[in-house]
């Protein structure tokens, strides 16, 4: 079943939904080589806290932490440990919120230091496969419109996408239907119509699609060891264009500060 949500509910979701972005600026301005996952685990739990609002993920079907820290060859559901990270180093943050009876959820994949060209195309073209998917979040388009173009730009630039994790609805529970995947076809799926918030995340290998789940049972891996790269925006359907309740602008102005 899907809820759609009236005007009221979308402002308690973008609510939700900023304050995982304003948690992902604070972990933005605190990655660097040396710092540990678990570190930057413990200053998410504290400025939701501060923020009144509850960590999504913890105990989330059993998930022992506030944010999924899923580094290099780790796709998704990575869970933060005390091993310092490396120059050179992706991480991939994802945060959820529950504020007011709503959950927020985005994600986005950090550099540790300096990376190199290659690794820095994959987290550009990752982030343009979302914003390609994101633009079609308009009222009449369906749920292909989304995927199609998703699949396109990360098959353009030589990436695979990762077929086993998809986007989802998203409210009063953090995974909602309708499913949102990261590849499809124009025209297909059920049609997108205004009250529908979901969450858009694509997740793009290196190299082969195919990902397996480590021996934790959370951390999803690539099979071949690839690097992997996760963007999430939550997003509500626009009449003329999408209503992007998470922000990247407030994580990237805390990384320019950094790397200018
Ligand atoms: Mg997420
Ligand atoms: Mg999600």
């Amino acid at each position: 079943m899907i809820y759609y949500k009236d005007i009221n509910e979308i402002e308690k979701i973008r609510s939700s939904a900023l304050l995982v972005s304003r948690t992902l600026a604070e972990i933005a301005s605190l990655v660097k080589p040396g710092v540990s996952s678990l570190e930057l685990d413990a200053r998410a739990e504290e400025f939701i806290m501060d923020n009144k609002a509850k960590p999504g993920f913890k105990g989330y079907q059993g998930f022992p932490a506030t944010i999924c820290a899923s580094k290099n060859n780790e796709v998704v559901h990575g869970i933060p440990t005390d091993e310092p990270l490396r120059e050179g180093d992706i991480i991939s943050i994802d945060c959820g919120v529950l504020k007011d009876g709503f959950y927020g959820d985005s994600a986005y994949t950090f550099a540790v230091g300096n990376i190199s060209e290659e690794v820095q195309e994959l987290l550009n073209t990752t982030k343009r496969c979302l914003s390609e998917g994101v633009n079609n979040v308009v009222d009449g388009n369906t749920i292909g419109d989304i995927g199609s173009n998703i699949e396109k730009v990360a098959k353009d630039r030589g990436y695979s996408i990762v077929k086993e994790l998809v986007g989802h609805g998203i409210g009063k529970n953090l995974h909602e239907e309708p499913n949102v995947p990261n590849y499809g076809k124009s025209g297909k799926g059920i049609k997108l119509s205004k009250g529908l918030v979901i969450a858009v995340e694509p997740m793009l290998n290196i190299g082969s699609s195919a990902v397996c789940t480590s021996e934790d049972g959370w951390t999803v891996l690539t099979q071949d060891g690839s690097l992997s790269a996760h963007f999430e925006h939550t997003v509500a359907v626009g009449l003329d264009e999408p209503d992007i309740l998470s922000d990247f602008e407030i994580i990237e102005n805390e990384i320019k500060k950094i790397y200018g």
